[in-house]
């Protein structure tokens, strides 16, 4: 049986950070990953935060800056926000950092599914096509995303989500900026124009129960903007997921098992943004796991109070204004009350009846 202190359990964002941080830290480390490349499929609109600047460096993947959000309301009314972000390549950013993490000592195993958790005994069983085999750990990180299966094997609840589907597509006039259609098309989500040089990234979120809506939404959006000759009517390529809109778990610590990125729910229920809070979490979670193994038995609580402290009020307003406007996408102001780029989203107010 392979042994190790620390088992990371998916290699996306989250898992890279901590696979890194932790082996920088000097511990044994496996990392299972159930895609035999790291990154691909890609699932993902690729739009990150300025303030990740250091880490797009570090793994080479910025596409294109954008300084700018532009929101456009049903009314066709449009708002441009300061928003500072860069477009990335996803699969380089999560290609780079788990090789950063392999170059610090950390043993990746791709094409290799997490199966089973025997949490008592510290031992996780995972499969590929070959078959079967154990890994005993000390320390457990789910990184396993948004329907974590390490969350469900401990009996943790399956978190709500969201659901997106995106095409890729030529770009026909360049775009520094991000671009945000707010609709009751759109129940539970939205629909974004994001580009990346030459292409773009264009889809629509909805809420799961209007999961149906997303390839006539995402057909009609196409057209619209192929007609305004903004993008191409080609497809280059096509994409999806879901997006844990639920907010922060209660419990980010279980026993000796640590949840981060989409699978601890730090995902923005609002605008679905999680790569940013992925990686921070990962690298906390790593670095608690060094503080853990070395005898400070409080290392693991403090990486969820930290969590909860750095991620939970933002979170906490995102889930409000999310339910606030359930049912109520026909009306504009209720629109701007839940959307980022509007100071009524970050005012106290009273749901009316
Ligand atoms: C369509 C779409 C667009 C998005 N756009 C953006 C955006 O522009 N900006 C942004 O910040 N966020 C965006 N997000 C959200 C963002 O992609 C996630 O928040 C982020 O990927 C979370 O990182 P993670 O490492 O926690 O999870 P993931 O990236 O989901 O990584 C989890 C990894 O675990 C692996 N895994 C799962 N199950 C197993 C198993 N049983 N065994 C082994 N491995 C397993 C998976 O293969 C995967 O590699 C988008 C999401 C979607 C679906």
């Amino acid at each position: 049986m392979d042994s190790c202190d620390v088992l990371v359990v998916g290699l996306g964002p989250a898992g890279g950070a901590a696979a890194l941080a932790a082996a920088e830290a000097g511990l044994r480390v496996i990392a299972l990953e159930r895609r035999n490349e790291i990154g691909r499929p890609v699932q993902c609109a690729e739009c990150v935060p300025a303030a990740m600047g250091r880490l797009v460096r570090r793994t080479g993947c910025e596409v294109q800056r954008v300084d700018a959000m532009q929101t456009v309301l049903p009314s066709g009314a449009s708002v441009d926000s300061p928003f500072r972000g860069i477009m990335i390549d996803r699969a380089r950013l999560d290609a780079g950092l788990a090789r950063s993490a392999e170059e610090a000592g950390a043993r990746l195993l791709l094409g290799w599914r997490f199966d089973a958790l025997d949490a008592g005994a510290g031992r996780v069983r995972c499969r590929n096509a070959q078959g079967a085999r154990e890994i005993s750990y000390r320390l457990l990180i789910a990184a396993d995303g948004p329907f974590s299966p390490v969350a469900d094997a401990l009996g943790l609840p399956s978190q709500p989500v969201a659901l997106a589907r995106q095409v890729t597509v030529p770009l026909l006039q360049p775009l520094a900026r991000t671009e945000v259609y707010l609709s009751p098309d759109y129940p539970g989500g939205y629909g974004w124009l994001f580009p990346k040089g030459g292409t773009a990234n264009l889809g629509v979120g909805v809420a799961r129960e209007a999961g149906h809506l997303l390839r006539p939404r995402l057909h009609d959006l196409h057209r619209r903007l192929a007609g305004e000759e903004r993008v191409g009517g080609g497809i280059l390529a096509r994409t999806g997921g879901g997006i844990p809109v639920g907010g922060l778990r209660p419990k980010l610590v279980v026993g000796n098992v640590m949840l981060v990125g989409d699978a601890a729910g730090l995902t923005h229920p609002v605008t679905g943004a999680g790569i940013h809070p992925a990686v921070t979490s990962g690298e906390a979670a790593g670095r608690a796991a060094a503080r853990w193994l070395v005898g400070d038995a409080a290392a693991l609580e403090s990486y969820g109070a930290g969590m909860e402290e750095l991620f939970g009020p933002s979170l906490a307003r995102a889930l409000r204004r999310r339910g606030e406007l359930r049912g109520r996408e026909g009306d504009e102001g209720a629109l701007r009350r839940a959307w980022v780029a509007f100071p009524d989203y970050y005012r106290r107010h009273e749901v009316q009846a």
